[in-house]
C-alpha cells in the first residue's frame, strides 16, 4: 500500500500556508487509499521551539487531519521524530563515505562567495571544481588549526551520474544536471547537525513513502535529493509540489513573520470546517469557500487539480473565517 506524509519542522506554529500543504497531502493520501503518516523534522535542535512539537500536531488534528502513523501513534517505522532517527542518519553517511564519495570541506560562507565559480544552480551558487580546488589548498593549514568542517557528499557526474529526473504531478518530469544544478551537497553541517536533503531520502524511504505533497518552494531543493536517493540505492517517490499560499500582500507566508497561525486561529474560536473550506477557496479548488465537513475535504482537496495562479490570503477569506 502507498505512503504519503507531511513533515512539519517544528521551528515554531503552523502557519495557512503549511496548513493548506498539510491539508493537500493528508487528502490526498486520503482519496488515493494510500497511509498517511506524520514526520516531525526535528532535526535542527537549537532552531526546535519545545511547545511547537506537541502544538503543530495538536492544531493539525483540529483542522481535521488524523494519521495512520506518527510520533503519537506510533507505526511500523518508529520513531517518527528525527531527533530519534540520527542513528540511520549516520549509517546513511558511511554508506557514502564507503563509496569514496564524502569529503570533508572547510571553506566558510565567506570563502564560498569569493570562490563563487559559475554556473549558479536553482539553490544558489553550486559547489563545483573551483570551490573543491580551494578547498584542497586551504586544507592542511585548517586541518592544523582544528577548523571546523562540514561533510560534503559529491555525486558522479557526466556519463556516471545517469539521469536525476522525477515525475511531478503537477510539474510534469523534472531533470536535474548533477553539476550544473547540484554539485558537492553538506550532508553533515559543520555545527554537527545533519542536512535536511540526507535525512529527507532515508526517512522517505524508510517509511515506505510513496508519493510526497510538498512546497514548491523545495523543487529546486529536489535534485540534491535525488542525487542521494541515487547514490544510497533508495526509490524516488512520486512528487506533488504545491504552490505556495501567499498573504494579502502576495508574499509567501513565513514562520519567521509571525501572524495566520493555526494556534492564534484555533484560540480564536474559529470553526475549523470555514477554515477548510477557505483553505480550499484559497487554492482555487472551491469558487467561493463555504465551510466544509471532513469528507468533502477529502473529495475536493485534490492536488492534480490545483490552479497554479491561485488567490492568497485575502481580506473576504480572513473574514469569512472571522468568528462573530
Ligand atoms: N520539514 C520541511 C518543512 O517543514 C518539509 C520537508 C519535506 O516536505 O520534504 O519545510
Amino acid at each position: 500500500m502507498g505512503r504519503g506524509r507531511f513533515a512539519p519542522s517544528p521551528t515554531g506554529d503552523l502557519h495557512l500556508g503549511n496548513a493548506r500543504t498539510a491539508l493537500l497531502a493528508w487528502a490526498r493520501a486520503r482519496r488515493e487509499g494510500q497511509r498517511f503518516v506524520m514526520r516531525v523534522e526535528d532535526i535542527d535542535g537549537p532552531r526546535t521551539v519545545p511547545h511547537a512539537v506537541e502544538g503543530n500536531l495538536a492544531e493539525l488534528r483540529w483542522l481535521g487531519l488524523e494519521w495512520d502513523e506518527g510520533p503519537d501513534v506510533g507505526g511500523e517505522s518508529a520513531p517518527y521524530r528525527q531527533s530519534e532517527r540520527v542513528d540511520r542518519y549516520q549509517a546513511a553517511l558511511e554508506a557514502l563515505a564507503a563509496a569514496g564519495s564524502v569529503f570533508s570541506c572547510y571553506l566558510s560562507r565567506r570563502d564560498l562567495r569569493e570562490v563563487a565559480s559559475a554556473p549558479h544552480g536553482p539553490t544558489g551558487p553550486v559547489y563545483g571544481a573551483a570551490e573543491r580546488a580551494e578547498n584542497e589548498r586551504v586544507r592542511r593549514e585548517r586541518e592544523a588549526a582544528s577548523a571546523a568542517f562540514c561533510l560534503r557528499f559529491a555525486p558522479p557526474v557526466g556519463a556516471a551520474a545517469g539521469a536525476l529526473e522525477l515525475d511531478d504531478v503537477l510539474h510534469g518530469r523534472v531533470t536535474f544536471d548533477a553539476e550544473r544544478d547540484v554539485g558537492a551537497i553538506v550532508v553533515r553541517r559543520a555545527d554537527g547537525l545533519w542536512a535536511y536533503a540526507l535525512a529527507v531520502v532515508v526517512d522517505d524511504a524508510a517509511m515506505g513513502v510513496s508519493e510526497v505533497v510538498r512546497g514548491d518552494d523545495l523543487l529546486a531543493a529536489s535534485g540534491a535529493q535525488l542525487a542521494l536517493q541515487r547514490a544510497l540505492g533508495l526509490p524516488t517517490p512520486r512528487y506533488v509540489h504545491v504552490p505556495l499560499l501567499l498573504d494579502a500582500a502576495g508574499e509567501r507566508m513565513a514562520k519567521r513573520r509571525g501572524g495566520n497561525t493555526l494556534r492564534a486561529l484555533r484560540a480564536a474560536g474559529v470553526d475549523p470546517a470555514r477554515l477548510r473550506g477557505a483553505l480550499l477557496a484559497s487554492a482555487g479548488l472551491l469558487d467561493e469557500p463555504r465551510p466544509l465537513g471532513v469528507d468533502e475535504t477529502v473529495a475536493l482537496a485534490d492536488p492534480a487539480r490545483l490552479d497554479r495562479a491561485a488567490r492568497p490570503w485575502d481580506a473576504a477569506l480572513a473574514s469569512f473565517v472571522a468568528p462573530d
